[in-house]
């Protein structure tokens, strides 16, 4: 965990107009910056960042959100990393590891720039060789796209890299799994004679290479070995290249090698990134529906393809959302994507993709293909090979549907089935009250408006009539929160950005976000917004005056009002007339 007070101080330090200009090349607007939404595809300019509130806002798409948010959506990075990266672009180490964290940096830092040195000298050594430029030609690649990929060669010699490193002894060559120490002590070069795919991180630091033989020699591909800065597990290939088109395709899709992705750029599909090492992990997965809605899965028509597909299918059901489409696409006629958009080309690799199965199809399939459904003991084998995914499946409401799929050729009904997987029924989803910790979301007007006036300038919260605001609905619970917040940390006043990083996680994060979304929209200027929030405020006392006075009324209408209660009677029905 991270404590809360240091992603205020962050959030407090850091600009955001300076980190969304890192990725999006802003103009200034008025008190505002403006830029093509990063997020979806248009024309004329609709995603706007407001320095005062250090809050972005897109008219287009509705994306919105903070630094962190911003980061988290761009990069699809989690929150904990997006702080980190955020924290580490001021230099401020993150206190829930300080002393290994800062530590780690600090090796890191010669390792990157040892990256660098070793890319920039592949790159320029496939420059030289006519014989690694020709196989890249027989490829169907061009120049531009190498350039893009960053693609290099490594010689064949056994210490081409001593050209690049005085200190070609020093351990940091070896750390970076640029060199390999044999057991005599000798030292060489890990990659020799190969095409190299330089691995970038999301900033685009090199931080590992892919390299692959030319002719037939084994490996076919080598890769970096794990390495304080490489991570085979968490990174994908080719994201920092694939990113905008990604976004605005709202897709991504996933293949195998490097030589598929770079392939369908060549052809003009660049929203294509590859995953690292044999299959998809759980923050692949993570990742990749983060950067879209629908993450496509293409996998070759053989062995290893086949298991690879099963195996990013059972990782995938842990962490699927509804609204969410996770899919799987063999390719037609054994050939992988790059050899099949080399001979197709684009149109005709997209037209696959449009038949890609469903994540719920797919995994129904599988079963299928498993069990003979047509006795007893198959259609058992069916449900016990059923169970250990159906108990994987995290989207509740798809869970629903691929169980029922189930049940139909199990010859189950669906509680039966869920009863022999020992799911719990979701039925009661329906009918029954929201799960516990979620507040009911009755709209309730003023509530509503209040905490949308305060949103736009939390400093109101100060002037709010706390004790007469209603907390049974979502809207005054949070508005209560809000002002308590603010009251208790000053920092939050005029930050948008930082009170909804303040209710991350929390009870209040939805409803404060799906106003946040709307406050830019229906903005009306500052002085029209100061008089909906003071009539609001004052229409709070008229109701609860009003409450009071009935009260009074009904217990005097019994005969029960003493002298005293009487006076304050007459009192509040002038303060009405007045
Ligand atoms: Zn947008």
């Amino acid at each position: 965990m991270i404590p809360e007070s240091f992603i205020q101080e962050l959030l407090a330090r850091i600009d955001i107009v300076d980190v969304v200009e890192r990725y999006v090349q802003l103009k200034k607007a008025g008190a505002n910056y403006q830029a093509c939404c990063p997020f979806h595809s248009e024309k004329s300019p609709s995603f706007t960042v407001s320095p005062s509130k250090q809050f972005y806002h897109c008219f287009g798409c509705g994306a919105h959100g903070s630094a962190i948010s911003f980061v988290m959506q761009y990069a699809g990075l989690g929150f904990i990393e997006a702080v980190e990266d955020l924290a580490n672009s001021l230099g401020m180490p993150v206190p829930r590891e300080v002393g290994a964290h800062s530590q780690q940096k600090a090796r890191q830092a010669p390792l990157t720039e040892r990256m660098a040195q070793a890319a920039r000298f592949y790159k320029d050594q496939l420059k030289a060789s006519p014989v690694a430029i020709e196989y890249l030609k027989g490829r169907g690649l061009t120049g531009e796209i190498a350039a893009r990929y960053g693609l290099g060669y490594a010689p064949d010699e056994w210490q081409g890299l001593q050209r690049v490193f005085d200190d070609y002894t020093s351990p940091a060559l070896a750390e970076c799994g640029l060199v390999i120490d044999n057991e005599q002590g000798r030292r060489y070069d890990r990659f020799r004679d190969r095409i190299m795919f330089p691995i970038q991180d999301q900033r685009g630091s090199v931080i590992g290479f892919g390299g692959r033989v030319l002719g037939a020699g084994e490996p076919k591909y080598l890769n970096s070995p794990e390495t304080p800065l490489f991570h085979k597990g968490e990174e994908l290939y080719g994201l920092p290249q694939a990113r905008k088109e990604i976004q605005q395709q709202n897709m991504v899709l996933v293949v195998e090698g490097y030589m598929d992705v770079v392939g369908l750029a060549q052809s003009g599909v660049e929203n294509v990134v590859a995953t690292l090492g044999t299959a998809a992990t759980g923050i692949n997965i993570q990742r990749l529906i983060r950067l879209a809605d629908r993450v496509v899965f293409c996998f070759d028509r053989d062995a290893a393809g086949e298991r690879a597909a099963k195996r990013a299918m059972e990782v995938s059901l842990e962490y699927l959302v509804d609204g969410k489409s996770i899919e799987f696409l063999y390719m037609d006629g054994n050939q992988d994507p790059d050899e099949f958009v080399r001979e197709h080309g684009k149109e005709a690799f997209l037209r696959q993709t449009l038949n890609a199965a469903r994540l719920s199809d797919f995994l129904v399939r599988k079963l299928m293909q498993e069990s003979n459904t047509h006795t007893a003991e198959g259609r058992a084998r069916l449900v016990s090979e059923a169970k250990p995914l159906l108990q994987k499946i995290s989207a509740p409401v798809l869970r629903v549907q691929i169980t029922k799929e189930v049940a139909k050729y199990a010859q189950l009904s669906q509680a039966e089935l869920e009863a022999q997987c020992g799911l719990k029924s979701l039925a009661w989803n329906r009918n029954a009250p929201p799960p516990q910790g979620r507040l009911r979301p009755a709209p309730n007007a003023l509530e509503r408006t209040l905490l949308m006036t305060v949103l736009r300038r939390p400093e109101r919260a100060a002037r709010l009539p706390l004790d007469l605001i209603a907390q049974d609905n979502a809207e005054g619970a949070a508005l209560v929160a809000v002002a308590d917040a603010i009251e208790h940390a000053a920092l939050l006043s005029g930050n948008l950005g930082l009170l909804i990083e303040y209710f991350r996680g929390s009870a209040h994060e939805e409803i404060i976000a799906t106003i946040s979304g709307r406050i830019e929209e229906d903005a009306g200027d500052e002085g029209e917004q100061e008089r909906v929030f003071i009539d609001t405020v004052e229409r709070l006392h008229e109701q609860a005056l009003h409450r009071q006075i009935e009260e009074m009324n009904a217990k005097a209408r019994a005969g029960a009002l003493s002298t005293e209660e009487r006076q304050t009677l007459a009192r509040l029905l002038s303060r009405k007339r007045a």
